[in-house]
Parts: C-alpha cells; structure tokens; sequence
C-alpha cells in the first residue's frame, strides 16, 4: 500500500475521506459509537502495543481480530499483531482522530485499573501489610480518570460482595468498575492516610481533603467518609483550581444583567443574596463576584467547608468541633476591619439579625439561603424574624439559580412547539446528539440560569410598607425582572440548552 499522505494529516481527516481511504485500501471505516463493548476486548492486545502504535482492538472471534486507528497500520505493526494472533485474519478499521484518541485514553484508562486491580489482589493474598505505593498509583488512576472524563464527584461504595467506583459526570452517575471488598478496604486506609483522618475510626463519618496535580493541572479533593451497612463509603468533591471558572464574564449572563449586577457589586454595603437548592452553583457565583471586587478592598469569608483558595481574600474555616462557634466567628469578623464578607449560609435567625446588621454598617455582605425563587427570600427573612425596615435597607440584589445541563456542539437544530410556564412557545430549538467529546450524551459541562432581583428604591418602600408577593413581583416584571424560566428559555433559544433541561426550571 502506498499512502501519499503523512500520519501528522490523517489526524485532519473527515469520516467521508477516510471512508474512501479504507474503500480502495481494503479496509473498513468504523464509526465509534456508545455501545462498544471495548470491555470485552481489553486483553486482546498488550498496553504496550496499544500505546506505542496508537492501536485499540474492539472486536474478537474465531477467525478475526478487529483492530482501530485512526490512520493505516505499518508492515511492523501488523506483524507484531499477527505474531501475537497467529491463525487470525486482521481486519483494519480507519476511525476520524478526535473520536478515536477519546476512545483510545479510555481503553488505556481501563486496562491499567485491571493491572493495578490484579496486582493489588496478588500482593493481598501474599502480604499482610499494604502496598502504599502500588495503593497510591492505583488512588492516582481513580482520581485522573474522574478528571479526565470531567466528573465532579467520585463515589466508592461498599455492597455486599464487592465495591464499585461511580462517577457523577454533568450531573448523572456513571459506573466505571466493580472490585473486590479485600481491595476496597485497602484503598479506604490508604485514603484515610492520605487525607490525614484517622484510620482506626469506623463508626464515625470524617471528613478531609487533599490536592493533587493531575494531567498537568491542579485539583483540589474534598472527601467524607461514611459509616455504611457494608463497610465505609468514600465521596469525593473533585474541586478544579481553576481561576476561568470564576469569571463574571464566563457565567454567560444576558448583557443588560450582567452591566447592572456589575453596579450593584460597586456598592460599598448592602446585602446580595444567593438562593437556589444545593448544587446549583451559588459558590462558584459568589467566588466569581469576589474576583470581581477590587483588589485593595478587605475580604473576609466564612465558610464550612472552604471550596475554592482564593488568593486575595481572608478565608476563615468554621470549625463546630474546636468550639469556634458561627455567630462567635461572624461578631469576630466584624472586628477585623473588612470591607467585604462573604458567609457561607445564613443559618438561624441570630445569623441573619448579624449579617443584616453588618450589612447596614458599612460593609458589602454575600450570603445564600435556601429558598427556590428570588423574591421568596424577603418573605423568608420576614418568617425569620427580620423587621421589614431592616430587610428593605440592607438588601441589595437577591439573585436565584440552577444549574442546567450544557448542550455539546454535536447538538442538532429542530422546530419545536411545546407548553412553558402556561404559553404556548414555538421556534428553532436544540437536541442532544451526542459524540466522542460529550461520551455520547449530547451534554457537555454545565450552565447557569439565574433570575436578578434588582432591589431600587421603589422595591425598598414595598418592602417597608409590607406589599404583597405579587404586587412587587408585578412591579419587578414591568421594570425589566426576568424570571429564571425566562432566563432558561432565552438560553435555549440560543442552543445552549435542551427543552428537557429548560423544563426542569418550571418545577
Ligand atoms: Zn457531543
């Protein structure tokens, strides 16, 4: 065979060019899908064949070996694969680069868990003490693969005969392997050591973190351990130290919101209120907004736990256990001069009457609370106890959010009519496909949608005057308030999210 085409070009090629490649070459196109069982084939070709020649197999039987690349294979290769598989026919499939270099990392992902796996198994069997380093490097895998498939949690879970590692990718949980008990209990104590938590306790939970640099960038881990039926079950946060995600800039919010939150951060007090349910990436907002404060303002946080280092603010970690109580640390801040403070979350009504009254004496106050609207948090504040004089004075901004799910660029166009929020909506909308970049799920990362609560003057004086729920909401509207659906449906008409997604905020 003669190709005028060099390896480094094979890499640009499209599915029909290389379709027409594998035609007059004897080959075949193959086009990498969800529901290849590369599992099954993890054994057919060594790692070291794999990784040298760029090479996976996705196929096996009788007579043939079905062997992938994305370009053809050299003389060397084939017989080295025809040495390893003597009386086989080898059959070569062409697969565009992209696609073919995720599935490739992934096969390698796999076939080092079941080395490790087979080598811890053995040393066990052999051995009474633990392997730290052979522990460690297996750790390392489980962590750079959850990083590598971009998961924010990693789930290790005892069940009654084995263990099994989930990952929670763009929201949904992923199972990546079942292992034995025997290694599980191994990996926790190697955990605990690592995160620096006691490694005799069982019947408590504990919690810790680490930071790792893996695939050339730093994560942060934050764990818990539980106490469970079958054993102890670890959660990891995996928290990625990365600045980007804390631009203002980067949260994709509407232009006229976006010009008017920047105004109403300059102010040099008043409360901002974050509201949404857990994991809907009020911190993220909160860090970015701090980011966005000048640098020679004094920024206090209060946080339990910390989540994201921040170079230039006061980070103070709560601690219930050392007796440093909320409302004991809260009173100290005050005392330390800052400008800005950031409390994790208002939790009872002493720590609401201490934010507002801090907010009122000059300071610039970021907190959340636990409500699913923005407007809703001023009649919970009222329900906690706050006199409305005090609320109206204090509150600046109230802003409620989710986080949605992010369509992957694969996603394809269709004219959709559907119900939202009791009107009819008709257009050009967006449905997940799904490709080698979003493994096959049409998402990709997520987004947030969040409603604004701008609180002028006229708001202030409802608020005083004990108005009613809609009769501000009313006001808010006619005075450019748009609701987070809204704020969903503006994005998905803009193919940023699915109509699935978009659905999910009128709950
Ligand atoms: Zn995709």
């Amino acid at each position: 065979m003669n190709y005028a085409i060099v390896e480094q070009d094979f890499k640009l090629l499209d599915e029909s060019t290389l379709r027409q490649i594998a035609l007059e070459n004897q080959m075949s196109y193959l086009d990498l899908h969800e529901n290849m069982e590369l599992e099954k084939y993890l054994n057919i070709l060594p790692l070291s064949l794999i990784e040298q020649y760029q090479i996976l197999c996705f196929k096996e039987d009788e007579e043939s070996v079905s062997i992938a690349s994305f370009k053809p294979l050299e003389e060397e290769v084939l017989e080295k694969i025809q040495n390893l598989h003597r009386l086989k026919i080898i059959k070569i499939h062409l697969c565009v680069f992209t696609l073919f270099q995720f599935f490739l990392e992934k096969v390698k992902f796999l076939i080092k868990f079941q080395n490790y796996l087979d080598r811890l198994e053995l040393h066990l069997s052999k051995d009474e003490n633990q392997d730290e380093i052979l522990l460690e490097q297996f750790l390392e895998l489980i962590l750079s693969y959850a990083c590598f498939l971009k998961a924010s949690d990693i789930h290790l879970e005892p069940l009654e005969n084995k263990a099994l590692i989930r990952y929670r990718i763009d929201g949904n949980l992923a199972k990546i392997l079942d292992f034995d008990l025997r290694s599980f209990q191994a990996l926790l104590t190697h955990i605990k050591i690592v995160a620096l938590l006691n490694v005799a306790e069982q019947r408590q939970a504990q919690d810790g973190s680490f930071s790792k640099i893996l695939l050339e960038q730093k994560y942060d881990f934050r764990i818990s351990i539980m106490p469970l039926l079958y054993g102890q079950g670890v959660v990891f946060r995996i928290l990625k130290q990365d600045e980007q995600q804390f631009k203002l800039d980067q949260l994709l919010i509407a232009k006229d919101r976006l010009l008017r939150l920047k105004t109403y951060i300059k102010a040099p007090y008043g409360l901002v209120l974050f509201c949404g349910p857990t994991g809907s990436g009020k911190s993220t907002f909160m860090h970015a907004i701090l980011n966005e404060i000048d640098r020679d303002k004094k920024i206090i946080t209060l946080e339990d736990p910390i989540e994201y280092k921040l170079q230039h603010a006061q980070q103070i970690l709560l601690n219930s256990k050392a007796d440093f109580d909320f409302h004991k640390a809260l009173r100290a801040v005050l005392r330390q001069d800052p400008d800005v403070i950031m409390v994790g979350e208002i939790r009872d009504e002493e720590s609401l009457d201490i934010v507002l009254k801090a907010s009122l004496s000059g300071h610039l106050v970021l907190s959340t609370l636990h409500t699913n609207s923005a407007l809703e948090a001023v009649y919970r504040m009222k329900h906690m106890g706050a006199k409305e004089y005090l609320i109206a004075y204090s509150l600046n901004l109230i802003i409620a959010q989710r986080l949605l799910r992010k369509l992957c660029e694969c996603k394809e166009a269709s004219f959709e009519t559907f119900c939202f929020q009791n009107q009819t909506i008709k257009g050009m909308f967006y449905r997940p496909k799904g490709c080698a970049k979003c493994m096959y799920s049409g998402y990709k990362g997520r987004l947030m949608v969040a409603e604004f609560l701008f609180l002028d003057q006229n708001i202030k004086s409802m608020i005083e005057n004990n108005s009613s729920y809609e009769g501000i909401l009313q006001y808010a509207l006619e005075n450019g308030f748009v609701g987070l659906g809204f704020d969903a449906l503006e994005k998905a008409k803009c193919g940023l999210i699915s109509i699935e997604e978009l659905k999910k905020t009128s709950i």
